[in-house]
């Protein structure tokens, strides 16, 4: 494949997919705005002539239509993620969410490009009724963050339908590997453990711990997303998971280290645990990285958090207070 676009390529699961096209040999253009993406996880290209890299808002269409001219494959992850800021800037989560996805959506069609890959999320499900959750499960939207990434995918989808645009939504499970989010939000588990860890401070465990997610490994996410660009498939959504769920009680005992517990959050799932049949029969793919081998690759690569904060239940507490204010009821 010759050229692709990457909004939010300087993201954790961006970052890993533009090596992994670069590798292939193509011509890769990253929009990204570097609020939480880091141009530092693209440091290692900065003299590869194949990789352009610039900083913009995609909400900005008339500024971003320009970089999308004979693109053939767009992937979009550029998106604002985390429950408690959304919780607190509804509007921006929109502006970035939507408005930006709306935008992304009109360069790829006036540009006729010939892939559309949607990087969705499993949040849309909530708490559902059915494990393993298949897509078609309800959607039940907790938070803004959930129901912005929702409707865009609700816009991918439309594009496909009345303009002929080839799209494809991934809804994304837990996924984890190195250069997973560091910024200075309270989120995302291995982030917070593993800056735990190296500062010799207790695990935070949520309530019990014995609370399980599908956590796929990054490799195995920048897998799938290569081999649905090559596929034939218009308008389809379909889970991105391993297809297994692990407790964060069995994510200590791989790390090693004490444990303190916070209280539980409302809205929080007890599980996430993702079908992945559909997937695996239209497109052929299926995880294949070990969990305990994936914990291991994060051990290897723990300095990556030196700079992340360190996470104790009092600044959990304040960095939640939204979330059981208006979670809570
Ligand atoms: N978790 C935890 N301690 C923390 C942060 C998270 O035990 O300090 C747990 C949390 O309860 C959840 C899992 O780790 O079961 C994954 O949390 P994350 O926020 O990464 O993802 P999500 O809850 O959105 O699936």
């Amino acid at each position: 494949m010759g050229k692709v676009l990457v909004t939010g390529g300087a993201g954790f699961i961006g970052s890993h997919l533009v090596d992994r096209l670069l590798k292939d040999g193509c011509d890769v253009v990253v929009l990204d705005d570097f609020s939480t993406g880091r141009p530092q996880n693209l440091e290692h290209h900065k003299n590869n002539r194949k990789l352009k890299l610039v900083q913009i808002d995609i909400s900005e269409y008339s500024k971003i239509e320009k970089f999308f001219k004979n693109v053939d494959w767009v992937f979009h992850l550029a998106a604002l993620a985390d429950i408690v800021p959304s919780i607190k800037k509804p509007f921006k989560y929109h502006k970035s969410n939507v408005n930006g996805t709306i935008s992304v959506l009109e360069a790829s069609r006036v540009n006729e490009v010939k892939r559309f890959v949607y990087a969705a999320s499993s949040s849309c499900y909530g708490i559902p009724d059915q494990y393993p959750t298949p897509e078609t499960a309800e959607i039940r939207t907790e938070y803004p963050y959930a129901l912005t990434k929702n409707i865009a995918e609700q816009y991918v989808i439309h594009w496909g339908k009345i303009y002929g645009l080839p799209v494809v939504s991934l809804r994304m499970f837990n996924v984890y590997g190195p250069r997973s989010r560091t910024s200075g939000t309270y989120g995302a588990v291995f982030g917070v453990f593993l800056a735990q860890k190296l500062h010799n401070k207790p695990f935070t465990v949520v309530g019990n711990g014995n609370q399980t997610r599908d956590f796929t490994f990054v490799s195995d996410i920048v897998d799938a997303y290569i081999q649905v660009a090559e596929s034939d498939m218009c308008n389809e959504i379909f889970n991105l998971g391993s297809g297994q769920t692990y407790s964060i009680n069995r994510l200590v005992e791989l790390l090693g280290g004490d444990i303190l517990y916070v209280p539980k959050r409302p809205g929080e799932p007890d599980c996430t645990f993702a079908e992945i049949s559909k997937i695996q029969k239209m497109i052929g793919w299926k995880a294949v990285i070990p969990f305990e081998n994936g914990v291991q690759t994060m051990l290897d690569n723990i300095d990556y958090w030196q700079e992340a904060p360190v996470w104790t239940p009092e600044k959990i507490k304040e960095a939640t207070r939204e979330w059981f204010q208006y979670l809570g009821k």
